[in-house]
């Protein structure tokens, strides 16, 4: 809490301050009157002829050199909050007023306060602010100190020994206290959040550097009594907390926010939300829309990655400048923000403010010499007339959104009954979010077998639910009303993890079979899909090539700026990609290749005709061609019959998967199967070989 950043964006310079007459207003401006007539009484009792003989020892200056250094760069420990950081400087300045009292030390921190300021150009009442609290958080300690009957001056000096610690540790417990107040107070009343979650959120790991920094005090006192050359040594110590505690921020916040544009993640927007929710009073409403851009694609297509990122770069500035301080914009992936307002009046204020996000947006964007005219549709929900939780909230702003798109309103507020499909839609969404915790939804594995040699090369995990009420459900009743929500990364998350753990349990019992595993395009979108990957097969010990992604081809050959990121990350892992549904998008060969993909499937619905047509026969044996010429494998989907499996064999098509092999099978028969297969001489296995071999 040495430092207030009092602004959503710290990098900001034009920050004019609070208005005046607001309670943050009042709240700085009180601090800064008690703090400057702290330093002036602290000046008036300021022993002028001490401290002139004192300004001429090396140690002053080394001293002061310190302070002012460290008084450079703070030490971050949090992202999550406002309440900036500590500064290093803090273990000199209370070593200055152990040993030479509270004026010296005063004298020595604003001078450095107010010197980085200028070289930071901060505004002015931040550095006023600044001043005044490590003043009074300095004469705080002074006072606990003199409690103890301890008053330093440059004349006398003080050196503590043993017996003082319980007087130097209530002086630090003193500054600590003065400072978490006065910068949590004004953060607090800056994000209109209450002082307590604020300092929940900032004392814990506020206190762990305030403890290094002042517990090495004393230690610089005995050693500037002892040896003041020795001083600069503590500068090893210090960096070693700088740095420690800078590496962890500097993680805490790139698992918590979007690398493009530096907006919060969807993780950090969950416990945002989480927070609010529990902070909410009865009179206030918790807002969350979430908001789409209309053209971004044709943007991002047309005119290529580059322009698309700094395109949603200056989207988010502009969102993040279009609401109040407090209040959370968040990129969930591809063009999807979301924006999280923790106390708002009721819907109508609700509107208005995703009105003005709104005009933000649509405000022409200049960029590349071209002007660009973007949309969004905003979607609102509000806690808690829509739903009570998190997920339930996302997923009605979804549904408004959607509203807000097909009815080209803008803006609209979730509300159930004007929702055309709602109802049905919303009640097996709803049922679907609560199968994942109930377990209703399970995985089967369906072999791909080597159509030459019969050998089993992997097994593609399909999701099954069985629905209390109706029953099994085939995925196709319910994956495309899951892709147009967010329930859609819950399911991935939960597919992946069962898929792993499943083949853990293969591949630890020495079935060495590749999980493959089909992703739609919005687990694409989102980044922390290899991020999951990463630690599941860490967690379960596997290696890379243990599972595979399907992806559809049209996927790929959409929004693909947006994908890449992603597919690079997973190419960097190792986690190789199928291309599903081959032959029913209009991928051209030459993008083909560049797709980083180790395997193509043919699409059933060509496969399964190649007996009778000879249209989709030639389709599939130039597929089957180009695959391999570009070094891929083919796997023919939907092989139903020894015939077809033939026709494929003879084609040189690499694996086959379809009833013929055997139907998509729960955990538990899927390993007899592949116990079976992986044991059996592939000779005999299928009827279909024989005739090939024969042929051949
Ligand atoms: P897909 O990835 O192309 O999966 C192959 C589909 O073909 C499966 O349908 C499988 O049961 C079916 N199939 C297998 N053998 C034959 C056969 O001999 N003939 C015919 N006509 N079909 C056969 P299923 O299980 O109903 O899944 C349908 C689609 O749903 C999948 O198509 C996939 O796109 C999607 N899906 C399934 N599970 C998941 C999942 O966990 N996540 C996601 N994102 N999508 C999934
Ligand atoms: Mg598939
Ligand atoms: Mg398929």
């Amino acid at each position: 809490m040495g430092v207030l950043l009092l602004m959503t964006d710290p990098t900001d310079t034009r920050d004019t301050g609070p208005r005046v007459g607001t309670p943050l207003w009042a709240f700085l401006a009180g601090s800064i009157v008690i703090g400057f007539t702290a330093l002036v009484v602290a000046m008036l009792r300021l022993d002028q002829g001490g401290l002139a003989a004192l300004a001429r020892t090396p140690l002053f200056w080394v001293l002061a050199v310190l302070v002012v250094l460290g008084e450079l760069r703070p030490v971050m420990v949090s992202s999550a909050t406002a309440v900036g950081g500590t500064y290093p400087s803090t273990m000199f300045t209370f070593a200055v007023l152990l040993h030479f009292g509270l004026p010296v030390a005063v004298l020595m921190q604003a001078v450095a306060v107010a010197m980085n300021g200028i070289v930071t150009r901060k505004a002015w009442h931040r550095v006023m602010f600044n001043i005044a609290q490590s003043t009074l958080a300095l004469t705080a300690a002074a006072v606990v100190l003199g409690l103890f009957g301890i008053v330093p001056s440059p004349a006398v000096p003080w050196t503590p020994t043993g017996g003082d610690l319980l007087a130097i540790a209530l002086a630090g417990v003193a500054y600590f206290a003065t400072r978490a107040a006065l910068v949590s107070g004004a953060v607090a009343l800056h994000e209109r959040r209450s002082i307590t979650r604020v300092l929940k959120a900032s004392v814990g790991p506020q206190s762990l550097v305030y403890t290094a920094l002042l517990g090495l005090a004393p230690l610089v006192v005995v050693v500037m009594n002892h040896s003041p050359t020795l001083i600069p040594l503590f500068v090893a110590p210090l960096a070693a907390v700088y740095f420690t505690a800078t590496l962890s921020m500097r993680r805490d916040h790139q698992a918590m926010h979007d690398e493009l544009t530096a907006l919060p993640n969807r993780k950090m927007l969950i416990v945002s939300t989480e927070e609010a929710l529990a902070e909410a009073r009865h009179d206030e409403r918790v807002g969350l829309f979430l908001i789409d851009l209309d053209r971004f694609k044709e943007v991002n297509d047309t005119m290529g990655h580059p322009v698309g990122d700094r395109l949603l770069q200056m989207v988010a500035h502009r969102l993040t400048h279009s609401v109040r301080p407090g209040d959370v914009v968040a990129r969930l992936g591809g063009d999807e923000f979301a924006v999280l307002l923790p106390s708002i009046r009721d819907a109508h204020a609700a509107r208005e403010v995703a009105a003005r996000l709104r005009a933000a947006l649509t405000e022409p964007v200049r960029l590349e010499g071209m002007t660009f005219d973007l949309d969004g549709s905003v979607g609102i929900a509000l806690y808690p007339d829509h739903a009570p939780d998190f997920e339930l909230l996302l997923q009605r702003a979804d549904v408004a959104m959607y509203l807000a798109k097909e009815g080209r309103t803008g803006v609209e507020l979730y509300q159930p009954d004007k929702d055309r499909n709602s109802p049905e839609r919303l009640n097996l969404l709803g049922d679907l979010r609560r199968a994942v915790d109930n377990g209703e939804l399970k995985l089967h594995y369906q072999p791909k077998v080597g159509l030459a040699t019969g050998a089993v090369h992997g097994v593609e995990a399909l999701l099954r639910w069985r629905h209390p009420v109706h029953g099994q459900l085939p995925p196709s009743e319910f994956i495309p009303l899951a892709e147009q929500s967010y329930l859609m990364r819950q399911l991935t998350e939960y597919v992946i993890d069962a898929a792993l753990e499943q083949a853990a349990r293969w591949w630890h019992t020495g079935l060495r079979v590749q999980v493959s595993v089909n992703v739609s395009a919005r687990d694409l979108l989102d980044s922390a899909l290899p991020e999951q990957l990463e630690m599941g097969l860490a967690k379960f010990r596997l290696p890379p090539s243990a599972i595979q992604l399907e992806v559809t081809e049209r996927i790929l050959m959409g929004d693909q700026a947006y994908t890449h990121e992603t597919i690079k990350a997973l190419a960097a892992l190792g986690v190789p990609l199928a291309l599903d549904d081959f032959g029913t998008g209009y991928s051209s060969l030459i993008r083909l290749q560049r797709l980083a993909v180790s395997e193509v499937k043919i699409d059933a619905s060509f496969v399964s005709r190649i007996a009778e047509s000879d249209d989709d026969a030639r389709i599939v044996r130039s597929i089957v061609e180009l695959v391999r010429s570009l070094g891929l494998r083919s796997v023919a989907e939907g092989v139903e019959s020894d015939d077809v499996a033939i026709r494929l064999t003879k084609m040189g098509c690499d694996m086959g998967q379809g009833w013929l092999f055997n139907e998509p099978m729960p955990a538990a028969e899927a390993t007899v199967w592949l116990r079976e297969h992986a044991e059996a001489t592939p000779e005999i296995e299928y009827g279909y070989r024989s005739e090939v071999t024969q042929t051949a």
